[in-house]
């Protein structure tokens, strides 16, 4: 079982669920814009939102932004430690240091006094495209015992300094080789592992490429954190954590979609019914399973099971609520706006 470690009031670790995360994409020294776009973020369901760090105005933005905003923040450190402690300073929750980019040991133990005398973690984040040359191979080739070594190497910097709350990550584009560098990884102690694919890619092939090298990990036990890494609105990247914990039945946060591939039974506009359904009950935060389905051939069994369903007939959906019947023949037009009419009044104010 990892250690944990407190950021703000999120628990990272110790088998606690898994802490879904993300991090803006707006000019951190853009105080309006990026509040915007936590709270948009925190909607979504974020638990721990990370800024970038690329000067002092950002680091000192923090203080202003934390006024306005709930959810724990993460500083993003690269190049300039400096940065780190001026994050610090403006009271950032957490921060995540590139031994890629800041090498100088002096630099990170002063960065870790300074954070330990806060009680503000840090994530030590390696990334297969910032790696330094001392842990690469003797081509520059970049290897799995390569990447962990780097997160040992300012690990041990850290708590010769007597600083204890690390998290660990290990990144790249690679899918094998991060679940590989994962797995060498949790062997060599018990920090907390923040999970990702970085530059994963756009939000079709990201979520995919996520999907699969963070879900090995978290099928195998690994991982106590996560950020799905989209070139996009990051709050694709949220839903798309939560899809993921969903997959696995480790977490759920709203309702979860059964709906089928449609074929030539298909007597109803499947995907866009669920299409609009799933954008009318996006406010819902309660876990619900809805399945919506083309005929009865596998829409019986899974209208059972479901807490509420829409099965086709030709040009009609019968409506289920809790596996029974409850609007037998409802025309097609109709059957967004009755079932989530439906699924809205059952949940209650929980909608
Ligand atoms: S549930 Fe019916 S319509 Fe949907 S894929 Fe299966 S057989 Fe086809």
């Amino acid at each position: 079982m990892t250690r944990v470690v407190r950021v703000g009031d999120a628990v990272i670790g110790g088998g606690s669920p898994v802490v879904v995360q993300s991090m803006t994409n707006t000019d951190t020294a853009d105080v309006r814009a990026t509040v915007d776009q936590i709270r948009r973020l925190q909607a979504a369901g974020c638990e721990l939102v990370r800024v970038a760090v690329p000067d002092l105005a950002a680091a000192q933005a923090i203080r202003e932004i934390k006024g306005e905003v709930m959810v724990p923040l993460v500083a993003d450190i690269h190049y300039d430690h400096r940065l780190a402690l001026a994050a610090l300073e403006a009271g950032a929750d957490k921060l995540r240091l590139n031994p890629g980019n800041i090498r100088d040991p002096k630099h990170i133990q002063e960065v870790a006094r300074a954070a330990g005398d806060r009680g503000v973690p840090i994530r030590v984040g390696v990334n297969a495209g910032s790696v330094d040359g001392r842990f690469r191979g003797s081509q520059g080739e970049i290897t799995p015992d390569g990447l962990v070594d780097a997160v040992l190497w300012e690990v041990d910097l850290l708590e010769t300094a007597g600083f204890r709350d690390v998290v660990v990550a290990i990144k790249a584009h690679d899918v094998p080789l991060t679940v590989e560098a994962n797995r060498l990884l949790c062997q060599e102690g018990n920090w907390p592992i923040h999970l990702g694919v970085t530059e994963a890619g756009t939000e079709w092939e990201g979520a995919i490429r996520s999907a699969v090298g963070i879900g090995i990990l978290l099928a195998a036990g690994i991982g106590d954190t996560l950020r799905v890494s989209l070139a996009g609105d990051p709050v694709r990247e949220v839903e798309a954590a939560w899809e993921i914990l969903a997959a696995l039945g480790l977490r759920q946060r709203g309702p979860s979609y059964v709906v089928c591939p449609t074929c030539g039974r298909t007597g109803i506009d499947v995907p866009g019914i669920a299409a609009e359904v799933k954008r009318r009950l996006s406010p819902i935060v309660q876990p619900l399973s809805i399945a919506i389905m083309g005929c009865p051939v596998n829409g019986l069994g899974e209208a059972e099971r479901a807490d509420f369903a829409v099965v086709g007939g030709k040009g009609f959906g019968t409506l289920y609520a809790h596996g029974k019947v409850v609007r037998p023949k409802v025309a097609e037009e109709q059957v967004v706006a009755e079932f989530a009419a439906l699924v809205r009044q059952e949940v209650g104010e929980h909608a």
